[in-house]
C-alpha cells in the first residue's frame, strides 16, 4: 500500500506573516483527513515559522531546495540538509524544472542534491518531466527515464524507498493546461517499471510518484483514480488554503 501524499510547492510567494496566516487556516481545513499525507514547501524564509505554527499537526514541510553539500562549509548563499531538517523540514523538492530551466541544474546536480538530502534524513521529492518540444517530438518517455535513471544512479533500494518521484510534464507546469490522467498515467507506469528494473519489483510497488501540473480542485479526482499515480504536487493552487484542502479532500 503507498500512501498518497499531496504536496503544496509556494514557490517564491509569501512574506513569513502570510505564510503564517496561510497554515494557521489551512490546519483546521484538514485537521480531520488520514487518507494521504499533507505537505507544504514555503519558502525558505517562512520555514522555521511555518513550522511552530505546525507541530502537532498532520501537515509536514518540505523545501524547495537544497545544497548538494550537507553539513556546514564554504558555501555561500547555500542552505544544506541538516539546516532544514533544524528548521522543520521532513521532505525537500529536488530537481524542480524551474532549477533546472533557469538556473542550469543538471542531471548530476540533482543526483548529488538527492545524496545529500538523504544524508541528512531528508525524504527527497524529485522532479522529472519532458518539455513539450520533447513530448512532440515523441522524446517524452527517454528524457524522463534518463531523468530517473540519473536521480537513482548508485542509490541502494533502502534510500530510493525513502525518496519520491514527481513526474511534472514541464508544459503542464503553471499554464492550465493538465495532462490528461491516461497521459499521466501511462508516464507513472514506464517510471515504476524502470525502477523495477533497475532496482526489482518491491522497490518499485513501494515508490510513490506524485503527478504535477496545473492541479485544481476540479481536476484531481481522475487523477488520483489511476493505480500508479499516488499523489500530486501542486503548485498554484496551493497558495489559497480554501483550495488546497479542496484537492487534498479529493475523495
Ligand atoms: C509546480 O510548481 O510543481 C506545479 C505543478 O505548479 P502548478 O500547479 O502551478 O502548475
Amino acid at each position: 500500500m503507498r500512501r498518497p501524499v499531496i504536496a503544496g510547492n509556494w514557490k517564491m510567494h509569501k512574506l513569513i506573516a502570510e505564510a503564517i496566516q496561510t497554515v494557521v487556516h489551512l490546519k483546521p481545513l484538514v485537521a480531520q483527513v488520514t487518507h494521504c499525507e499533507i505537505v507544504v514547501a514555503p519558502p525558505f524564509t517562512a520555514l522555521w515559522a511555518v513550522a511552530q505554527q505546525l507541530e502537532g499537526s498532520n501537515i509536514m514541510i518540505a523545501a524547495q531546495d537544497v545544497c548538494d553539500v550537507n553539513g556546514f562549509g564554504a558555501r555561500t548563499g547555500e542552505i544544506s540538509a541538516l539546516m532544514l531538517r533544524d528548521a522543520g523540514c521532513e521532505y525537500v523538492i529536488i530537481g524542480h524544472s524551474e532549477r533546472r530551466q533557469f538556473y542550469g541544474e543538471t542531471d548530476e546536480l540533482v543526483r548529488r542534491k538527492i545524496g545529500a538530502a538523504l544524508e541528512a534524513g531528508l525524504k527527497p521529492i524529485v522532479c522529472v518531466g519532458e518539455t513539450l518540444e520533447e513530448r512532440d517530438a515523441g522524446r517524452a518517455e527517454a528524457v524522463v527515464t534518463r531523468q530517473v535513471e540519473a536521480a537513482l544512479s548508485g542509490l541502494s533500494p533502502g534510500e530510493v524507498s525513502r525518496l519520491l518521484i514527481a513526474y511534472e510534464p514541464v508544459w503542464a507546469i503553471g499554464t492550465g493546461r493538465t495532462a490528461s490522467p491516461a497521459q499521466a498515467q501511462a508516464m507513472h507506469a514506464c517510471i515504476r517499471q524502470r525502477v523495477a528494473s533497475l532496482l526489482g519489483q518491491e522497490v518499485a510497488d513501494g515508490l510513490r510518484i506524485l503527478y504535477g501540473g496545473s492541479i485544481r480542485p476540479d481536476n484531481i479526482r481522475p487523477l488520483m483514480a489511476e493505480p500508479d499515480i499516488d499523489g500530486a504536487l501542486v503548485g498554484g493552487a496551493s497558495l489559497d488554503p480554501q483550495s488546497f484542502s479542496e484537492i487534498v479532500q479529493y475523495r
